[in-house]
């Protein structure tokens, strides 16, 4: 009976933009090595919004027939979820979910042969019902390698350190990465008694015990991370499950918006070839005013042509709100006479740009990136070189791979509380656009996407170790 069920994959990913467009882009690809497969992606209501996120589900489902969406419940958050901390929140709210997950699991299950659960690891709780139901159960792990094996040193870092990571002053060694000064490990690892550090002290626990670890990578890419994975290093003390990298997984051009229209692509028309310098910090970037007079004047001094993507400063309220945040006032919150000054060598666009098709063009010659791993991808993908401005999540230990492992980013020195200077963002741009230092990271960053490209072919590394985790399930 069960060979004439459709076989099925059930994706889990966190709402977040970042986290579901690869997630998404997963399941494409388990459709292009098997198109009779059906997917099935669970979606939970998220705890803030960029307004991206549905009309993005949205084309996709209207796009792409073999992927379901499913709206896992709409689930009520405790009247004091306004005063918890955001990524608390994006544990949170798949925990609650589980009562609807497992009767949605049981549910597929019973009517096809579901081969495979794919979770986010923000959805960690989901592994306790899927491996109840003895449903196969990955982690996609949607940074890069070296991240992951910094995730996967947590429960070790915890037995060996005892201070609180916030009073560490010192370079800490993972296996895979280059020694990272405590401070640049993500916040959430700072305090050992706070509630979002046991909850990924618990999540790298579980994800030790999974099916395997799927990571939006590459090996020519992080080797020095991979191998050590592979080797089992960074879980010293039990066996490390599979590790699968199966990247880059990025956004497909057919993403839904309308980015033809998109003023910012028909100005870069007209700026010479590898000209432009383009400033985008992801879905949640932001800066204070002052910084973001600051950056104008360092822009504006470096005499580089630039494509900048601003948004308002942050607000309290503004990751707790559940609408789309306000459009910035450029001419209040930018210098006095920038705009016009600038106008033939810059164009600043309000809170979103079509992200990839900006990086695709051939007048772009550089990125300031907060170093999501996303847009380190897409920039490497796309052949831009980086300058590394790391603002949240594990976004500065990102920095310190692409700058110092991966040489595919130049760094910029922070002042207190990450402030970079005017003359600190206009020297690095030169460095980035004129300097032998920017021409060997754009190189390395042409090497490197070649290889990524070589990964997704046929016989690529890529494509063969997804191949192989596929073939695995017809034999189990
Ligand atoms: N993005 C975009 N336009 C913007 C900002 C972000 O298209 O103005 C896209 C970007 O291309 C990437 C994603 O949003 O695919 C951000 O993911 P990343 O991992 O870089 O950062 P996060 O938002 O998760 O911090």
């Amino acid at each position: 009976i069960l060979s004439s069920m459709a076989d099925t994959i059930v994706l889990y990913p966190s709402p977040g933009i970042g986290h579901l467009i690869s997630m998404v882009e997963l399941g494409k690809l388990l459709l292009k090595h098997r198109p009779s497969f059906s997917i099935t992606i669970f979606i939970t209501t998220a705890p803030y919004t960029t307004g991206v996120t549905a009309p993005y589900i949205n084309h996709v489902a209207s796009t792409t027939s073999s992927i379901t969406f499913h709206q896992l419940s709409t689930v009520e958050l405790p009247p004091t979820s306004a005063a918890i901390p955001f990524e608390e929140l994006l544990f949170e709210i798949p925990r609650l979910n589980n009562p609807y997950l497992h009767k949605a699991l049981q549910n597929i299950s019973q009517k096809s042969n579901l081969l495979a659960f794919f979770i986010d690891f923000f959805c960690n709780a989901a592994f306790e019902v899927s491996s109840k139901l003895g449903i196969p159960t990955y982690y996609f792990y949607t940074s890069g390698a070296s991240a992951l094996c910094v995730f996967l040193h947590i429960p070790t870092l915890h037995e060996t350190i005892t201070k609180n990571i916030k009073d560490v002053h010192d370079y800490i060694k993972i296996p895979g990465t280059p020694p990272i000064y405590s401070q640049d490990l993500p916040k959430v690892l700072f305090d050992r008694e706070s509630r979002i550090y046991k909850l990924f002290l618990e999540t790298a626990v579980q994800m030790g015990k999974s099916s395997g670890i799927l990571v939006n990578s590459f090996e020519a890419l992080e080797s020095r991370a991979v191998k050590a994975l592979s080797d089992g290093l960074c879980i010293p003390n039990a066996p490390t499950p599979p590790v699968h990298c199966i990247g880059p997984l990025i956004a497909s051009k057919d993403n839904g918006s309308n980015n033809d229209e998109h003023e910012c692509l028909s100005w870069l028309n007209l700026q010479p070839s590898k000209s432009v310098v383009f400033l985008c910090f992801g879905s949640m970037g932001s800066f204070t005013a002052e910084q973001l007079q600051e950056m104008a004047a360092g822009l504006e001094n470096s005499g580089h042509r630039f494509l900048w993507v601003v948004r308002n400063p942050p607000t309290d309220d503004e990751t707790k709100g559940n609408s789309a945040p306000a459009e910035p006032d450029l001419d209040a919150l930018l210098p006095e006479g920038f705009l016009e000054r600038t106008k033939d060598k810059g164009l600043v666009v309000k809170s979103w740009a079509p992200q990839l098709e900006v990086l695709n063009h051939d007048s772009i010659g550089g990125m300031v990136t907060h170093c999501g791993w996303n847009s380190a991808l897409e920039a490497i993908c796309a052949g831009v070189p980086m300058l590394a401005w790391p603002l949240y999540a594990e976004q500065r230990m990102n920095k310190v791979f692409m700058v110092e492992e991966l040489k595919v980013a130049l760094g910029l020195a922070e002042s207190t509380n990450g402030f970079v200077t005017v003359a600190e963002l206009d020297k690095q741009v030169r460095e980035l656009m004129d300097s032998d230092n920017g021409k060997a990271v754009k190189d390395q960053v042409t090497v490197m996407r070649n290889c990524a490209k070589a990964a997704i072919q046929d016989d690529g590394s890529s494509c063969v170790a997804l191949e192989k985790l596929i073939e695995s399930w017809a034999k189990g």
